[in-house]
């Protein structure tokens, strides 16, 4: 089987607000599903089990889920995507506001929102996957919900190495011939055959997640 195939699963870009006593985090989490529509509705998430977020959860029971939508900066998603919360303050630059509960939402043209209590949790290789029901949440949505294939295809972006859906490139099928230079934050791929990596200015940034060019590793 090629396993590429797994890449036509449709999968949102939610970010996921997290605590840890006093200190907030957050990340972006892609594999969200509503599971049961009997209040409350209970819905399932998964996480890389050595991530900080995932640790978080598993400490306090307790999460908050913000839908992305297409108008979510890029530069919010490298901000919160592969960078572990656990020495940095992700949330340091990014708009959010901290529930009465202690976990923070992200609030960057987010969609809406949903608080959600952990009522189960199991492993999968290297994956937890946790069952959690909507205690609260927004009114209304607004925007459209970023899709993954829309960050994917039209933003350029990939997922970190550590998640569920990332697809290592292959360079014999994709073209890469050394030319290419990888964002490390992101995984945009730089690869203008016309337009060297090294030619870019000093102050070019990833046009999906705003990281520098130090970011970027020759793929
Ligand atoms: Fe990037």
């Amino acid at each position: 089987m090629n396993y590429s195939v797994l890449s036509n699963f449709t999968y949102g870009m939610y970010a996921v607000g997290v605590k840890d006593g006093n200190k907030v985090s957050a990340a972006i989490v892609t594999c969200v599903s509503q599971i049961s529509g009997v209040k409350p509705c209970k819905i399932a998430i998964n996480l890389n089990s050595d991530s900080y977020s995932c640790e978080c959860i598993k400490k306090e029971k307790i999460f908050t889920l913000a839908v992305l939508s297409e108008n979510t900066p890029g530069s919010v998603i490298g901000a919160l995507g592969l960078v572990s919360g656990r020495n940095t303050d992700k949330l340091k630059n990014i708009r959010h506001k901290v529930l009465q509960e202690g976990v923070p939402v992200i609030k960057e043209n987010t969609c809406c929102w949903t608080l959600c209590k952990v009522t189960d949790e199991l492993t999968a290789d290297d994956q937890t996957i946790f069952i959690a029901e909507i205690v609260a949440g927004s009114e209304k949505s607004v925007g459209t919900p970023m899709t993954y294939a829309y960050y994917r295809d039209v933003l350029g972006g990939s997922a970190p190495v550590d998640s569920p859906v990332y697809i290592k490139p292959n360079p014999s099928v994709d073209g890469f011939g050394g030319e290419a230079f990888i964002c490390t934050i992101c995984g945009y791929v730089y690869n203008d055959p016309n337009f060297g990596f090294e030619e870019l200015p000093k102050n070019w940034v990833c046009p999906v997640c705003g990281a520098t060019k130090t970011a970027f590793v020759r793929n």
